[in-house]
């Protein structure tokens, strides 16, 4: 098996990072990407590593479809920046984020109406709020921005306890993000009854196979999403969109773009708003760019290894 270790320069600070990073493999069924988050420890990673052996030594199950079609993501970046980000985004679907510290709900607003316009009616517009508000502001929020039609909103509030309470006394459609990091999260979820919809990754999930069953035993329609990845990563959230038996949702897999360079020649980058669903090879003179020496990530791999052994 070869392993090679890369560090990729995001084009905005993601989870406190300026690199995305990360450890590709490649065996008999072609490359894998272990890219799990700097604070997760090894438990948590085998999940992740789970997820790039499947890659590399067995592939994955048949597509069902063809294209996956994406949504446009708009920061927290004032109303005009939005529309403008929306218009050229190319995609039906926007999400929308919300609820940003330091902001105040005016410009929320403001910006959700600027995509409206720049999508026009037939455009689908969700929100994320990744938790920001209480039970109280979330259900006034939600009610006030779906004067401009929300096809949901995604994780409102931080608990699972509190989203079932939003999801109780708003109309809008409630998704689960953040509460589903784990395998057992969205049965979790189910039993709570605080989400319509699952937003899934296939990394933490611990591969295309395991994200099948974690969201058939949820029984909630699912949002595939990516981690960030490169297109080594990206091409198993396809694989994990292409291969679910309904995909009524634009998935969250357009985030080549959050990245400034990538490890195969040919990205998994969106074209009027979808993702052909494929598997792009890594690029020798690609990953020759942002291919680094990092014992850590060797030592991440080989204890993520271990706690799959056990
Ligand atoms: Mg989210």
């Amino acid at each position: 098996m070869t392993t090679r270790v890369f560090g990729i320069p995001m084009s905005l600070r993601f989870r406190g990072q300026t690199a995305r990073e990360g450890v590709l493999l490649r065996g008999p069924a072609g490359w894998g990407e272990f890219s799990p988050f700097p604070e997760y420890g090894p438990a948590e990673c085998a999940r992740w590593l789970a997820c790039a052996r499947e890659a590399a030594f067995e592939g994955w199950p048949d597509p069902v479809r063809s294209t996956i079609p994406v949504n446009a993501t708009i920061p927290a970046v004032p109303a005009a920046r939005a529309f403008e980000l929306a218009k050229a985004s190319g995609c039906g679907t926007a999400k929308i984020k919300v609820a940003e510290r330091g902001q105040d709900f005016a410009a929320d607003l403001a910006r959700v109406e600027a995509v409206r316009d720049a999508l026009g009616p037939d455009g689908k517009i969700r929100v994320d709020a990744n938790g920001g508000w209480d039970v109280d502001e979330a259900v006034l929020r939600l009610k006030e921005l779906d004067r401009f039609t929300l096809e949901y909103a995604e994780q409102p509030c931080p608990s699972l306890d509190e989203l079932a309470q939003v999801r109780r006394r708003v109309d809008v459609p409630i998704a689960a993000d953040e509460s589903i990091r784990k395998a057992e999260d969205p049965l979790r979820v189910r039993a709570a009854e605080a989400a319509d919809i699952a937003v899934v990754k296939v990394q933490p999930l611990g591969g295309v196979r395991a994200a099948l069953r974690v969201v058939e035993a949820c029984g909630l329609p699912a949002v595939v999403s990516s981690a960030v990845e490169t297109s080594v990563g990206l091409a198993a959230g396809l694989a994990l969109a292409a291969a679910l038996p309904e995909l009524p949702y634009a998935c969250g897999l357009g985030t080549m773009s959050l990245l400034t360079g990538d490890v195969v020649a040919d990205s998994l980058t969106p074209v009027a708003g979808a993702i052909a669903v494929r598997r792009p090879e890594v690029d020798e003179a690609a990953l020759a760019r942002f291919e680094i020496e990092s014992p850590e990530w060797v030592r991440r791999m080989e204890e993520a290894a271990a706690c799959l052994a056990r």
